[in-house]
């Protein structure tokens, strides 16, 4: 018989498939010996179980029973009974958090009769009716999926009566009131009455937890953290320990560090005669921790003592749920706490300062996404700005926007491309369509702990909460303060979520601290003392120790190459050379185009090959002593000539009205026209432009060994890599490299220099990948364009796919995430890898690398490492991203699983 069923007493941490993140922690600290209310987890092969076959195992309720009895026993109360009743808390708690998107439902076990018995032995009824009240709300929208306004409705209603704002001020005759009402309302919305068996509320609770896994919100939720659907979370059945049972009762939420920026010292927010939902939920203002220190010195100093046994334990940064009761202290939940890319540094830096990990454990830590949004630009300090309001720092970042109060509205913005921020009082799980839209989140009411804070920093958005002064009206769609309209709907707002403040309008960025100091460009000395800049160094350097991967970058002018030097490249993989050719050269172009003859031709050519050879100088200069791939031409040519409708337009006008037609222009739309493709894309590009235009290739390749040369004779230190693009079989490298090594062979005796540069080839064409074994006997080196690669062996246009049907792909679930994004490591990837291992066969040295956008991408950098290239090249703002992708990548590699 399997067991689905697990006493708290009996797990630990690392159960985490089994239990849920929850239920392994809660065994965890039991085991430990903290005081956990009692209680067990239903495990979440239940909940697979549930899924496949749409009702629990049969076993399950036998086992809960035999479970609860435990429970009982240990407790000496019982569920159910009207003296003294036992209550439950049936919570979900998947394997990864997904705070807020699935359901809970509390006070299980209360009916008619056992509130009377709670009244009795809590010595307060209004706090007994008030948990009823609150199961049957709970219950009522959970479990019997009835519209939560309903319950809302006669609240607002019954305060609205006895003329008070919140429901503490409703006594325990008001609240009886609430119950009959609410009693009501399930029986008109459902035709049966609230189930009084506390056994059928607890079965019905379960399923509703089971069920909320497939819920909405959860699915989305799911799609974008890319938390695969099948997992299925583990019920928690806790006994209920009430932090509103009187003023020396309490909930609260708190960090064993600040999970904002990383700052030692803990953290948190509590209320007062509350339970824990009221604290997350934003919607009375909380207290911060240090204000119980005064309120409950003991209970305080047992927190502490707790929380800094369970960041021990834990090795890392906690975040836990505690309640108050009467004076003892309880703890719901504790877990590895989620925090933002800045405190992920900092306490991945601090924690090694502290002998708690090593270098190599922080770098595992700390993620390329993580680093990628410190290197956002922040505000500009200075300058006139309007400061409207001051809000909570929740989660870093300057994000700009105009003002949404609905996730419709922000999801309109979006669709018009304008960035949205998403104001709220407060943020619940149904907003998070529009949270994830919006590049900014503000609410007037909650703390750093609460709904919108989380999910803010989760998701890494920018978000300022509880800025109080402001009423958010989103009916009327406005924000006043006393009572005066400051902001509307569509305006824009500045929120800045490291600071807390919001200013009116749009105010200027700049680059973040990190970047500066990366670049060397910033206020040294402030800069160094900054413990997330520290932080960031001090990361880099070790995953500089330890990857095998080189990082190169894609750059194309002398700054972008002069940047990615100093953000860290040991290289270019990739210089575009096809914006070399438009701007004033396009008329150079155009004589290329239209020369009658090999003489016309030359001319054409021998006016570009100055202009080239200064490029390449400016670039191998930039990059001095470190490896540059120049990319020879890829790109159709009729990219560089006018367009074909507004040419015939042209000249048919001309015609209409008499005008004598241009030759010229009749001679280019000849050209264009010959040269129009339906697919250029996989038409007249890379070699076959070379093979078409003799003398191309060889004019590009002058350019580049002159400018080598040169550079030689100063005294300077060129490495050049010459690249050829588009191939898909050996015998057009055969063709095409004579041309290529005559002029090598011509300009070193000219010059007297030997440059003995490397000639070698894209692999971005399924063949070519195939073929390697064979195109490596030509090429001295491979770089994989995985844009191209990703394109043919998918079929999908790389312009168009991401405006056309990607959306409906990844809805259905056939993408996950965009294939020009993220390598497909299954298809594409298999392609790499395939080419790697043939072209190795033939020559064992051959370098590889990547040069497709997939080259700064974290997943891929995994993927590539994984295979055994020698390096990534990417745009020169990700390179430290790569830099650190790759350390990790060497170190997590016995981890590496492929993935979809
Ligand atoms: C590629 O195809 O991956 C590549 C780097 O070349 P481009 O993007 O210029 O086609
Ligand atoms: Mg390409």
């Amino acid at each position: 018989m399997t067991t689905y069923v697990q006493m708290f007493s009996e797990g630990g941490k690392d159960q985490k498939d089994l239990l849920g993140g929850k239920g392994a922690n809660l065994a965890e600290m039991t085991r430990l010996g903290l005081p956990v209310p009692p209680g067990f987890t239903i495990t979440t092969d239940a909940c697979r179980w549930y899924m496949t076959h749409g009702a629990p195992p049969e076993e399950l309720e036998a086992q809960v029973d035999a479970a609860m009895a435990t429970v009982e026993t240990g407790l000496g109360r019982r569920f159910g009974d009207p003296e003294n009743p036992l209550l439950v808390a049936v919570r979900s708690g998947a394997k990864m958090s997904m705070p807020g998107m699935m359901e809970t439902v509390l006070n299980v076990g209360l009916n008619d009769r056992t509130v009377e018995g709670l009244a009795a032995v809590s010595g307060s009824p209004r706090f007994a009716v008030d948990s009823y009240r609150r199961l049957l709300q709970m219950f009522g929208r959970t479990v019997l999926d009835i519209d939560a306004a309903l319950f809302e409705h006669v609240l607002d209603e019954a305060r609205a009566a006895k003329g008070v704002r919140s429901d503490t001020e409703l006594d325990e005759a008001d609240l009886r009131a609430v119950v009959a009402r609410f009693q009501e309302i399930i029986r008109e919305q459902t035709g049966h009455e609230f189930p009084q068996d506390p056994r059928e509320q607890l079965r019905a609770s379960i399923r509703a937890v089971f069920d909320s896994w497939n819920g909405p919100r959860a699915v989305v939720y799911r799609n974008t953290e890319r938390i695969p659907h099948d997992l299925g979370t583990a019920v928690n059945i806790c006994s209920m320990v009430f932090g509103n049972l009187d003023d020396r009762s309490a909930s609260g939420v708190a960090f064993t560090r600040d999970p904002a920026t990383g700052a030692p010292g803990v953290y948190g927010d509590f209320l007062v005669n509350a339970q824990g939902e009221d604290v997350v939920a934003g919607i009375r203002n909380t207290r911060s921790l240090p204000e119980l220190q005064q309120l409950m010195p003991e209970v305080y100093d047992e927190l502490m003592a707790i929380m800094a046994r369970l960041e021990r334990h834990y090795r890392d940064l906690c975040d836990i749920e505690f309640t108050v009761e009467s004076g003892r202290l309880w703890m719901l939940q504790t877990r590895v706490g989620k925090r933002t890319a800045e405190a992920a540094f900092r306490i991945a830096a601090t924690l090694v300062d502290e002998a708690v990990i090593d270098e190599d454990e922080a770098l595992t830590r700390v993620t390329g996404a993580q680093l990628s949004r410190l290197m956002f630009p922040r505000f500009a300090t200075g300058g006139d700005r309007e400061l409207l309001a001051r809000g909570m720092d929740a989660s870093p970042g300057a994000a700009v926007g105009r003002i949404a109060f609905t996730s419709a509205d922000v999801l309109e913005l979006q669709r018009r491309g304008e960035d949205a921020i998403l104001v709220r009082r407060e943020t619940n799980p149904d907003d998070l369509d529009g949270m994830l839209a919006a590049v900014g989140i503000l609410t007037s009411r909650g703390g750093r702990t609460s709904h919108a804070a989380v999910v803010a920093r989760g998701l890494g958005r920018t978000a300022v909460c509880g800025v109080e002064e402001f009423e958010v009206d989103e009916a009327a769609g406005e924000i006043r303060r006393g009572g005066e309209v400051v902001a509307r709907a569509g305006d824009v707002l500045s929120i800045d979520g490291s600071t807390g403040e919001v200013f009116r309008g749009s105010v200027p960025v700049e680059p973040s601290a990190v970047v500066r100091s990366l670049l060397g460009d910033g206020d040294g000395d402030t800069d160094a003392d900054d413990p997330l800049v520290q932080a960031v160094h001090r990361m880099l350097e070790v995953a500089d120790r330890r990857r095998h991967l080189r990082v190169r970058a894609n750059a194309d002018t002398p700054e972008d190459a002069a940047r990615a030097r100093a953000l860290g490249a040991e290289g270019i993989g990739l210089v575009r050379t096809e914006h070399m050719f438009l701007g004033e050269r396009r008329h150079l172009v155009e004589d290329l185009v239209l020369a009658a003859d090999a003489d016309e031709r030359q001319r054409a050519l021998s006016a570009l090959l100055p202009l080239q050879r200064e490029d390449f100088l400016g670039i191998l200069r930039a990059m001095d002593g470190r490896h540059v791939t120049v990319r020879l031409l890829d790109p159709p040519l009729h990219e560089f000539l006018p367009d074909l409708t507004e040419l015939s337009v042209k000249l048919a006008r001309q015609e209409a009205e008499g005008v004598e037609r241009d030759a010229h222009e009749q001679k280019m739309l000849q050209a264009v026209r010959a040269l129009h493709e339906q697919n250029p894309m996989l038409g007249l590009r890379g070699v076959r432009l070379a093979l078409t235009i003799p003398g191309l290739y060889g004019m590009q390749t002058r350019a580049i060994l002159e400018a080598a040369a040169q550079l030689r004779e100063q005294g300077l230190d060129p490495q050049v890599e010459i690249m050829i693009p588009l191939v898909s079989s050996v015998r057009e490298l055969r063709e095409i490299t004579p041309e290529i090594r005559a002029v090598q062979e011509e300009v070193a005796q000219r010059t007297g220099q030997d440059l003995d540069t490397h000639i070698g080839t894209m692999i971005e064409l399924p063949r070519a990948a195939l073929r390697a074994d064979e195109i490596a006997e030509e090429a001295d080196f491979f770089s994989f364009g995985t844009n191209d690669l990703t394109q043919t062996t998918w079929g999908f246009s790389r312009d168009d796919v991401e405006a056309g049907f990607f959306f409906t792909y990844r809805d259905r679930g056939i993408l996950l995430t965009s294939p020009f994004e993220s390598i497909d490591q299954f298809g594409v990837g298999e392609l790499v890898r395939i080419g790697a291992e043939r072209g190795r066969s033939t020559r064992a040295e051959l370098s590889l690398g990547v040069c497709g956008e997939h080259g700064g991408d974290p997943a891929s950098i995994a993927f590539f490492h994984h295979v055994g290239l020698d390096y990534v090249s990417c745009s020169p703002f990700r390179v430290p991203v790569a830099r650190l992708e790759a350390g990790r990548a060497a170190l997590l590699e016995k981890e590496f699983e492929l993935q979809h």
